[in-house]
């Protein structure tokens, strides 16, 4: 199933919706107009924060293919280079814009003379209906109280806020990157975890919920870091043994005589070929359903998948490894010819083989 949905395109970025937050917006219309206005003004402020991550990446050279909103807060898919520097401005661009609107803000409502509305009395006012949410003063006000709001907490020094990413990229100006990345994804996790716990204390559920999101988000990247690491100086083809070749079945092969002929208990995939020798695409033997085997004139080459995914063996393990991980397999060519193949169970079997090979040798003393 889709989990988001295009709402448009701007700049060649997709923007998206969550499924989960199309049903947030269901409770926000059931709250009301004035919720739902309020909402509408945070989320243009999020989706405004994003792209300017967006265009700093694009600017640095980095495609952004989407920027997915969610409940509590939005997300734009940015491979953030290694490069401390171009992350540092990437990372700071969507806070800026924050302080920059809250700025203007403050500048007008000082300039026209106008009232300054807590973050409060702006919550109170929206609550009660009171028709002075519909001033100048109080969309001021709320432009300049939550653009502060959101810019200060994303600036939080906690990875993988924009504040953690900052930490951490002044960190790698003088460590390690993994390394960087380790400290600062622990210290994101004790703020995520005291954020959770206030939540808690003050039967704030939102809080709560952000609190988990981010502390698994932030787990989820410091790994992602950490195996990058693993592999670091590794093509492709080096990690694929003679053992990953796949067995080769052509398509005109019936299905059940694939089954008493070919198949083996341990082998969940298999390589389809046309009649000509040429690739048609892969048999997953866990998508070869019960009702495929009764029918008699089904043959394999009907049930395999022609959109599978390829990496070049020439390509480093590093980039190629999010296809890997993301893909139930995924073939290892040059050009044409197929090397062999890759699923994420056998990528993260090899992982502990490789951290052990990749550190540094251990210093041993001499018994003489
Ligand atoms: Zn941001």
């Amino acid at each position: 199933m889709r989990s988001s949905f295009r709402l448009f395109k701007v700049l060649g970025i997709s923007i998206e919706v969550h499924i989960t937050f199309i049903l947030f917006l269901l409770l926000v219309l059931i709250a009301g107009p004035a919720t739902f206005v309020f909402f509408f003004i945070i989320f243009s402020i999020i989706l405004a924060h994003e792209l300017c991550h967006s265009i700093a990446a694009i600017l640095s050279g980095i495609p952004v293919p989407r920027i997915i909103l969610l409940p509590f807060g939005g997300l734009a898919s940015i491979e953030l280079p290694e490069n401390p520097l171009t992350e540092l401005k990437i990372s700071l661009s969507g806070p800026f814009f924050n302080f920059f609107l809250a700025g203007i803000s403050l500048a007008l409502i000082k300039l026209l003379s106008l009232h300054l509305f807590g973050y409060g009395q702006l919550l109170d006012m929206l609550v009660e209906g009171n028709t002075g949410i519909f001033t100048a003063s109080y969309v001021l006000s709320m432009l300049a109280m939550v653009n502060l709001l959101l810019g200060l907490f994303n600036m939080l020094p906690a990875f993988p806020m924009d504040g953690g990413r900052v930490f951490r990229s002044i960190l790698a100006l003088w460590i390690d990157y993994a390394k960087a990345t380790q400290i600062a994804g622990r210290i994101g996790q004790m703020v995520f975890l005291l954020l959770v716990l206030a939540g808690i204390l003050t039967f704030n559920i939102w809080w709560i919920i952000v609190g988990l999101f981010l502390m698994y988000a932030s787990g989820g990247e410091v790994k992602f870091v950490l195996l990058k690491k693993t592999f670091q100086g590794l093509l492709m083809r080096d990690i694929i043994s003679e053992q990953r070749k796949l067995p080769i079945v052509e398509g005109s092969v019936f299905v059940k005589d694939f089954m008493t002929m070919f198949a083996k208990p341990d082998q969940r995939f298999y390589l389809i070929a046309n009649q000509d020798g040429t690739l048609k695409g892969i048999l997953d033997l866990n998508e070869v359903s019960q009702a495929s085997m009764q029918e008699k004139l089904k043959t394999v080459g009907s049930l395999a998948k022609e959109d599978y995914e390829t990496v070049e063996g020439s390509v480093s393990v590093e980039e190629g490894m999010k296809k890997i991980l993301s893909n139930d397999i995924t073939l290892i060519a040059d050009g044409d010819v197929v090397l062999g193949y890759m699923t994420p169970e056998l990528f993260f079997e090899m992982t502990q083989f490789y951290s052990l090979k990749n550190k540094p040798e251990n210093k041993t003393l001499s018994i003489s």
